[in-house]
């Protein structure tokens, strides 16, 4: 990560965000600070045996920023940078993302500042079920739902929800989503993310009258969301032209042969160029390139005022959260770039969430069919909605989306009441 994105403050962004969109919503003063607030805050410390049998300590955060609409709910990531106000910032997208796609969950996000990359599994397993012990006060289907993010998988999900039944005696499927399909997870979680963010570029290719065959898309990130976003946009008959991880990404400007990428990517944790059209690429230069789509699908502020002004997508589809500072928006927004933002775009994945959740408290297995139909009728239902409202307000669809999430979370705020 480059100095300049160490100093950008995400919860200072989301903090804006909420101003910014509150203008356009008749809420008194108070209401709107409650709102920048979170709700509670439980950073832990803890010690983990490492395979060399030293003891290091770590440091976790557990953010519930809203429940006024249910339980909270939000992903669980690893990684070096992961900090308070990452947490924090991320915990109230995640607030704002389910009253958009208008399903019954708060938000909430939690992370332990590590890098996993640099760790055995053993270890991973043992940092997991630790910080799921340190944490587990907050936990339980009726209060607090975590789910993968950044470095995190199903197996990380698997030893969570392990960790929090042997607590409680008894197996409790519903403390955590995005589980391997054999403990109870949803069919379709795991490419519900990827999915959602192809569901709604779809859309706005719709609403911009043009085509999927054939549109060049460049994506930052092959992780899960990024990774499964490729695959469908291939599938669909768009060019990849580009992807990424996070040391660099291959480039072919006819569209890469995405199965065998996605194949060597997922043996040798790499990207490597074999035919002659295909070169390397930075990260900042896959940003920068001429293309339909563009999908922002890693992490937070990687569209900064430095490089939007070269940005040349004609359409942005935020898979990550919060890859766009405030700053960058204002100049994509005059360029006339159309942006799908992450609130929105990568809804899928928190969207089958409440799927799977569903199905463990009812104790129900559902066909993928039925999750996908869903998904779509969902994630196509929560985009109308938010354009809607982009051209009645004549504001940019980033803001549409804000008043519609802090509207639904305002109003269940105001009809609940203050306590007591
Ligand atoms: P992942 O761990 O599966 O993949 C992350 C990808 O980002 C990897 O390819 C990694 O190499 C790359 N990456 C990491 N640091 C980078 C950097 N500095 N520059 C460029 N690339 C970098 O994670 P994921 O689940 O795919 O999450 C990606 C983004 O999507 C995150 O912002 C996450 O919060 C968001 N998101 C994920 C889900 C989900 O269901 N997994 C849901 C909603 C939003």
């Amino acid at each position: 990560m480059s100095s300049e994105q160490e100093k950008i403050n995400s919860y200072e962004i989301a903090k804006k965000q909420v101003d910014i969109a509150t203008k356009y919503l008749d809420l008194d003063p108070g209401s709107v600070e409650k709102l920048k607030y979170t709700k509670r805050e439980l950073i832990v410390h803890f010690p983990v045996k490492m395979d060399d049998e030293t003891v290091r300590v770590f440091t976790g955060y557990r953010v519930q920023h809203n429940v006024s609409r249910g339980p909270a709910k939000g992903g669980i990531r690893y990684h070096p940078s992961v900090d308070l106000d990452e947490v924090r910032a991320l915990a109230m997208w995640m607030t704002w993302k389910s009253a958009v796609v208008n399903i019954p969950f708060g938000g909430a996000k939690g992370g332990v500042q590590c890098n996993p990359k640099e760790m055995s599994l053993h270890e991973i397993e043992h940092l997991t079920r630790r910080f799921t012990w340190e944490i587990s006060l907050l936990l339980g289907p009726e209060q607090d739902i975590p789910a993968p993010d950044v470095y995190t998988n199903p197996q990380v999900m698997a030893w969570m929800m392990d960790t929090y039944s042997m607590l409680k005696g008894y197996s409790v499927p519903g403390v955590v989503t995005g589980k391997p399909i054999e403990l109870g997870g949803s069919l379709g979680r795991f490419e519900a993310t990827g999915r959602g963010v192809v569901i709604t570029a779809l859309e706005a290719l719709k609403f911009l009258n043009k085509p999927i065959e054939g549109a060049k898309v460049a994506i930052q990130g092959c992780g899960n969301v990024g990774g499964v976003a490729a695959k469908h946009f291939d599938r669909l008959g768009a060019k990849v032209i580009a992807i990424s991880d996070s040391m660099r990404g291959i480039y072919n400007e006819r569209g890469l042969d995405l199965q065998r990428i996605l194949e060597y990517k997922a043996k040798y944790q790499c990207f490597v160029c074999e035919k002659k059209e295909e070169s390397e690429i930075t990260n900042q230069e896959l940003l920068e390139l001429d293309c339909d789509i563009l999908v922002p699908a890693a992490i937070e502020n990687q569209i900064t005022e430095k490089n939007a002004p070269r940005i040349e997508a004609k359409i942005i589809v935020e898979g990550a959260n919060g890859p766009t500072t405030p700053e960058a928006d204002e100049i994509l927004n005059e360029k006339g770039i159309f942006i799908v933002p992450d609130i929105l775009a990568n809804a899928g994945g928190v969207t089958v969430s409440y799927f799977e959740w569903v199905q463990n408290l009812q104790e129900l297995i559902w066909s993928e069919e039925e999750v996908l139909d869903r998904l779509t009728r969902i994630m196509q239902r929560s985009f109308k909605e938010v354009l809607e409202i982009s051209l009645s307000k004549k504001i940019p669809m980033r803001t549409a989306a804000l008043v519609l999430g802090i509207g639904r979370v305002a109003e269940a705020t105001r009809l609940r009441g203050i306590y007591p």
